[in-house]
């Protein structure tokens, strides 16, 4: 069921003026950036859908693929289709003659691992390190994202463990020498961890079975509880990721056991476009009160919206998810100041300290309002946005004086590809933000609409 909105919490005039300084200044620094060859190749994905759906399962293939004729192979099944416009040159190298079909091959592979690295910083902490202090330099902190999907085996789950314990500890020995930055180590109460790492509960054990409920927790407890007296140790922050819906419960509980079990600086990621988000966040809002407990949230929209609606139509359940993109804006407009406002005052308070995970102008404006207008700093929050995307609107902020954190996922090509996918179908998706205003370039006015009065416009017509 729709919430029935109430307009008139939101100053629209001030998210307006927040939100078109953002965009003049995320202007600017767009003119200034090169258009690479994967823009280009994501610019043709949008134009052509056809081309888009195959090129993106062909490169959920590629890591499979072992030889040069197997490339080509593939490559030409997937992409000589004639619902598929290709790019001319593409065409053109593809129906080139046989002697030709290695390089092209070939080609292919480096530009799609030339993608890959745009969205992921490396494989191992050796590989990362530098490319971490390069962006701590530019005033960007980092939490890791160990790359992989749900784990299927101990022996999987086993090396994940040994990674995330190792990840912790390096990570937390190489960033003592950084030199240090204000802006992203002083938060509104305490200093902020340098070291910051996200971890998936389906990566800790087998088969996280929402079923068997206590069953999972309690080997969910055994499988994290080196990895948080660890993170005690470094001073490190672990924050826990949110997957499908299927987990949720069982990660807010979970969470909420480790909290009360380990020392440790913990966070967790809640997701607007659940129709359960306030529900959610008032769980984790009430959770710290009665623990004198401080956690940050990260608020995200989602990354598995399509998967939320098929799977529930599939198995005959009720949605999830909300079904139109202007309900989860509203929705995560709602939740964060629902959140800001269990912010704590001082330490000896449990709280939220919020984290906004989001490269919507538009969602971003709102609440930089809100924290305004509650009389709270620019550090009782941070702005979060993934490795890789949104560049130029990242400099906006930091221009601003917020301290802003990217997600960096580090691992190896196979297990990146399922991400790799995920970013490319985000930065692509008809529904994008990011589409329309980086690269269809939509005016303010539309970037910057209310979904609140959408939704109140909408609500009005039905009563009619
Ligand atoms: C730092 C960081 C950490 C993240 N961690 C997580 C995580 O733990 N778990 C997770 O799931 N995601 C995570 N994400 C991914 C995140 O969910 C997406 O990047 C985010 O949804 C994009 O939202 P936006 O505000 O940037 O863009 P927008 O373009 O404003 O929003 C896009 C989002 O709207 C929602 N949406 C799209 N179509 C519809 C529709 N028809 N009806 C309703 N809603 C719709 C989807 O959630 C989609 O992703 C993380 C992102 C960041 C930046």
């Amino acid at each position: 069921m729709n919430r029935i909105p109430d307009v008139s919490v939101y100053d629209e005039q001030r998210i307006m003026q927040i939100g078109c300084e953002l965009l003049a200044a995320m202007h600017e620094h767009e003119a200034k950036q090169a258009f690479s060859a994967t823009e280009k190749l994501m610019d043709w994905a949008m134009k052509d859908h056809g081309f888009k759906v195959q090129l993106f399962r062909f490169v959920d293939t590629l890591p499979t693929l072992h030889t040069s004729s197997q490339v080509y192979g593939y490559l030409a099944d997937f992409l000589l289709q004639p619902e598929v416009h290709l790019p001319l040159g593409m065409a053109t190298a593809l129906k080139a003659g046989k002697i030709f079909r290695p390089a092209v091959a070939m080609t292919t592979r480096k530009q799609i691992e030339h993608m890959a690295k745009r969205f992921i910083a490396g494989m191992t902490a050796n590989e990362i390190l530098p490319v971490l202090e390069k962006q701590w330099e530019k005033q960007t902190a980092f939490s890791i994202d160990l790359l992989g999907e749900e784990c299927l085996s101990e022996e999987e789950t086993d090396a994940y463990r040994v990674r995330y314990l190792e990840l912790v500890q390096q990570l937390s020995t190489a960033t003592k020498s950084w030199k240090a930055q204000l802006i992203l180590e002083e938060g509104m109460l305490a200093n902020v961890p340098r070291t910051n790492l996200s971890l998936k509960i389906s990566s800790l054990v087998t088969k996280a079975d929402p079923m068997d409920f206590e069953g999972t927790l309690a080997k969910l407890d055994q499988a994290i509880k080196p990895i948080l007296l660890q993170a005690v140790q470094c001073g490190a922050l672990i924050n826990f990721d949110m997957e499908n819906y299927a987990l949720k419960d069982l990660t807010i509980e979970f969470f909420k056991q480790c909290c009360e079990k380990y020392n440790f600086v913990a966070g967790i990621a809640l997701q607007a476009y659940l129709r359960s988000a306030e529900d959610d966040a008032h769980n984790l809002i009430e959770f710290t009160k009665r623990t004198g407990r401080q956690i940050t949230v990260r608020l995200v929209k989602g990354a598995y919206w399509d998967f939320e609606v098929i799977n529930a139509q599939q198995m005959g359940w009720k949605i999830p998810v909300w079904m139109h993109k202007h309900e989860t804006d509203a929705c995560y407009e709602r939740v964060a100041d629902l959140l800001l406002t269990a912010t704590p005052r001082d330490l000896s308070q449990g709280g939220i300290h919020l984290a906004l995970g989001s490269h919507n102008v538009r969602s971003i404006a709102s609440v930089l309002s809100t924290l305004e207008s509650q009389g709270l700093p620019k550090n009782a929050i941070e702005m979060q946005m993934l490795y890789g995307m949104a560049d130029s609107i990242k400099v906006a902020i930091i221009e601003r004086g917020y301290r802003l954190r990217e997600y960096v996922p580090v691992g190896e090509f196979l297990p990146g590809m399922a991400y790799l996918v995920r970013r490319l179908l985000e930065n692509t998706s008809n529904e994008s933000w990011l589409r329309a205003g980086d690269h269809e370039r939509l005016p303010d006015n539309v970037l910057l609409e209310s979904p609140h009065e959408i939704l109140d416009l909408e609500h009005k017509r039905a009563k009619q």
